[in-house]
């Protein structure tokens, strides 16, 4: 019998007021359960809420590098029990082990780079237009910060929210995806042997529409950071806008790598294996679309389907494998209706468009890292996010042509160029519509001390990471303090 799991609300680990759980499954072996999880509604919600607004005004009294000494031992903590987080996610989750040591790894990095502003959180002084008078700017927390975050990035993502919003001196409800609850309990227990007070940081576990939804509603919640689907960042907008609460959304993408006829194959080959199919096409930065030009398709395709079909498949554990399950049932069949429709559109399937039922693999969700070519950027398989191992490969003729494909979706997340000219590089930097564009290097590979988001529908004009992560869960605050002693009026003409 998997272990029953609880919530973490005021400094306790309680269960949901319900009695009722939900089941965390490992997509490599769905008969695996690790955990059973509090199935929390409203009532848990309102608790959370309440022990978070509480400990607010104690909190935000802390100096800031004191919160950070607990950050410091948080990450240290991460750091500790990498391995052993690393192997949950991929039973959790189903990505390699590597690519599970790798989300960990970036947790540490948030961890110690945010716990480091502790001694930062940088304000502004500047003269006043007036004699006697001191004039400066200083970053004010803002009250209780939900945290809803998917199940790609179960440690990385909550820790891109919960640290920087922490260090800046909120109180925090994370209401982590059903999908990755056990990662998350792990965080959070680790946070609170890092020495978090009570309340400070608190845990409800559920589904989207019962846990969620009323944590975006609850009065008393300023800021919303909430990373996920389109179709729920859109309903979390509005239910906020209600509201006027604060809400910052990371959503979709359907990313592209330009391949120009200069570039250096080798790597924009392996760069594109490495961004469709790792974590099995299930990363908001996977690169879904490879536009080439027409001059080298021929080789890029048939060396790239070449590469594709030797991917090993299996359960991420294995050190062999190198592509792991996708997250569930709902997913497979959502991926396979993709491939029925990309031969519809017209599009040519040249490998791959299976459910993979070999050996151990007919236990779990496994699909066949699945290429199109001669898809048009109009066709939906070209335009919408999949989120699995689906490729489409588009021609262009030059680099006009590749820009206008690239920017033809309604997402603009992360983006990048192979070639080896200067000059196109940089025209690619400039016109390409997105928030990320790498050049010479796949789609995904964030790092956390440079801004991370995207443009268009994948976000709202925020940004995580870098300094863009404090300017998500501060207020600007200024100050204005006169010792001329008489009054002075600004912006009067005497
Ligand atoms: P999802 O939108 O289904 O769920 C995300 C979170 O929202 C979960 O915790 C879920 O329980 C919660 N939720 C669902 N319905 C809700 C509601 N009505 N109110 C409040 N919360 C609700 O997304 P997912 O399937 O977990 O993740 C995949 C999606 O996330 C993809 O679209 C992917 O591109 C996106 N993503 C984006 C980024 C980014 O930084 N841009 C990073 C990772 C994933």
């Amino acid at each position: 019998m998997a272990e029953q799991f609880k919530n973490y609300i005021d400094g306790k680990w309680i269960e949901a007021t319900s009695g009722q759980t939900f089941p965390s499954m490992n997509p490599a072996d769905r008969s695996e359960a690790l955990g059973h999880f509090p199935r929390s509604d409203h009532r848990d919600v309102d608790r959370a809420v309440e022990a978070a607004r509480r400990h607010y005004l104690r909190w935000r009294e802390v100096p800031a590098p004191k919160r950070a000494e607990i950050m410091f031992r948080g990450a240290e903590l991460l750091l500790l029990r990498k391995k052993d987080l690393a192997t949950l996610m991929t039973k959790e989750m189903g990505k390699v082990l590597k690519e599970s040591r790798g989300d960990v790894q970036e947790g540490i990095d948030m961890t110690y780079f945010i716990a480091g502003e502790g001694r930062r959180l940088l304000g502004e002084t500047t003269p006043s237009e007036l004699p006697d008078k001191f004039a400066m700017s200083v970053r004010a927390p803002v009250g209780v910060v939900a945290a809803i975050t998917p199940w790609n990035f179960p440690l990385a993502i909550p820790t891109w929210k919960i640290m920087p919003a922490l260090v800046a001196g909120n109180t925090v409800v994370f209401k982590p995806a059903e999908e990755t609850p056990l990662v998350a309990t792990r965080l959070v227990e680790i946070m609170e042997e890092a020495g978090l007070p009570p309340g400070v940081l608190n845990l409800v576990h559920g589904l989207g529409e019962e846990a969620g939804a009323p944590l975006v509603r609850h009065p008393e919640v300023t800021l919303i950071s909430f990373t996920g689907s389109g179709e729920v960042g859109r309903e979390v907008a509005i239910a906020a806008a209600a509201e006027h609460k604060r809400v910052s959304l990371e959503m979709g993408g359907k990313n592209a790598i330009i391949v120009m006829e200069d570039a250096d194959l080798d790597l924009a080959i392996e760069g594109a294996i490495w961004g469709a199919f790792g974590t099995s096409g299930q990363r908001c930065t996977a690169a879904s679309r490879i536009v080439v030009q027409r001059k080298v398709i021929k080789e890029f395709t048939d060396r790239f389907v070449k590469r594709a079909e030797i991917l090993r498949l299996g359960d991420g554990l294995l050190p062999e494998t190198e592509m792991g399950p996708v997250i569930n049932e709902a997913q497979l069949k959502r991926v396979h209706r993709y491939t029925k429709l990309g031969i519809k559109e017209g599009a040519k399937l040249l490998t791959g468009g299976e459910i993979y039922k070999k050996g151990e693999c007919a236990k779990g969700f496994f699909y066949l890292p699945t290429v199109f070519a001669d898809a048009s950027s109009k066709m939906r398989i070209a335009q919408e996010e999949i989120f699995g191992p689906t490729v489409a490969i588009i021609p262009v003729a030059d680099l006009d042509e590749a820009i206008d494909v690239v920017n033809s979706t309604r997402y603009g997340l992360s983006s990048a160029i192979y070639t080896r000219d200067i000059g196109r590089a940089f025209k690619a930097m400039r016109e390409i519509e997105a928030g990320i564009t790498y050049v010479n290097a796949s789609t995904v590979g964030a790092e956390v001390h440079l801004p991370f988001g995207g443009v268009r529908q994948s976000g709202n004009g925020h940004r995580e990471g870098g300094n863009a992560a404090i300017d998500a869960f501060t207020e600007w605050k200024t100050l204005y303090i006169d010792f001329s002693g008489r009054l002075q009026r600004a912006q009067i003409d005497e």
